[in-house]
């Protein structure tokens, strides 16, 4: 079976980019104890990604707190990522008690998925108790969810049968503006400015053609998606502004339509030199450029 591990070497369960706000403590590489609040760019069950400005030593534990709901886990310092297009440290961290779940989303280990090899990861969210779970669909379970836009499934919270919806996601800041200036999740001013441009977001991973106009192609999975754009994990290099071609979806690729796309933002994504990217869909037949 082919394993789409498009980050971290020893990833344990599906990534989310999720930015969920954060308060970190702990002491910096020169012993300072400091308390920091930042956010996360990436989450997963047994850790994720987060910006600190302060300087870290791998190995140190420090404390995180989701600052929606105020649950806190001790977290190991892994390795300091590439460095952002906002220029702020990011870290790859790894969550010392997963059993917490610290990040209010349910990632099922390999052996509650079902043994089936074509599965859909989607972010779901229970219409009862509104707990998130980073669910594997069969393609037919997709297409009920898509269709019927609910899919009744055991919630492990409720203890029976619910109706699940897509849990919705924030936009990334860099959808907005590549290089906003601040890490601070308490500015109203950053908040507003992503208001402006919101957009329903889903995290659903689905297979990805992404073809450059030179011919290079590469095969992919989206991270999210929403109307009007989606983000990717990608080897090919992209920048800023490029037009490329993309093809989503669970149909065969012969039936798939390619839609033109904008290259809104990039980041270097952790482990192999791979970057994310953001895309704009650009509706239309693509004339006129
Ligand atoms: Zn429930």
């Amino acid at each position: 079976m082919p394993n789409h591990s498009l980050g971290t070497p020893a990833r344990r369960s599906e990534r989310v980019l999720l930015r969920i706000p954060i308060r970190v403590e702990g002491e910096d590489t020169l012993g300072n104890a400091f308390d920091e609040t930042t956010y996360t760019l990436v989450v997963n069950r047994s850790g994720g990604l987060i910006i600190v400005a302060h300087l870290l030593q791998p190995g140190t534990v420090l404390k995180i707190t989701n600052l929606k709901s105020q649950i806190s886990c001790p977290f190991e310092v892994v390795m300091r990522a590439a460095t952002s297009l906002s220029g702020h440290p990011e870290w790859g961290v790894k969550c010392l008690d997963p059993e917490v779940e610290i990040w209010g989303v349910h990632f099922p280990t390999r052996t509650e998925e079902p043994a089936q090899p074509d599965l859909t990861h989607v972010m779901l969210e229970c219409q009862e108790c509104f707990s998130r779970e980073m669910a594997a669909l069969t393609v037919q379970q997709y297409r009920e969810l898509v269709a019927q836009s609910s899919l009744p499934r055991p919630c492990p919270k409720c203890g029976a049968t619910r109706d699940w919806k897509f849990g919705f996601m924030e936009a990334e800041l860099e959808e907005v503006s590549p290089d906003l200036p601040t890490p601070s999740v308490s500015g109203s001013t950053a908040q507003s400015e992503v208001g402006k441009r919101r957009d329903k977001r889903l995290a659903v991973k689905l297979p990805l053609e992404v073809r450059l106009p030179d011919g290079c192609e590469e095969t992919s999975t989206t991270e999210n998606i929403s109307k009007s754009g989606l983000c990717f994990a990608c080897n090919l290099e992209m920048q800023v502004g490029d037009r490329v071609y993309v093809s989503v979806g669970l149909d065969a690729p012969v039936e798939q339509r390619e839609i033109p796309a904008r290259i809104m933002w990039r980041r270097p994504a952790t482990g192999k030199g791979r970057a994310f990217y953001g895309a704009k869909l650009e509706g239309g037949r693509g004339e006129g450029q």
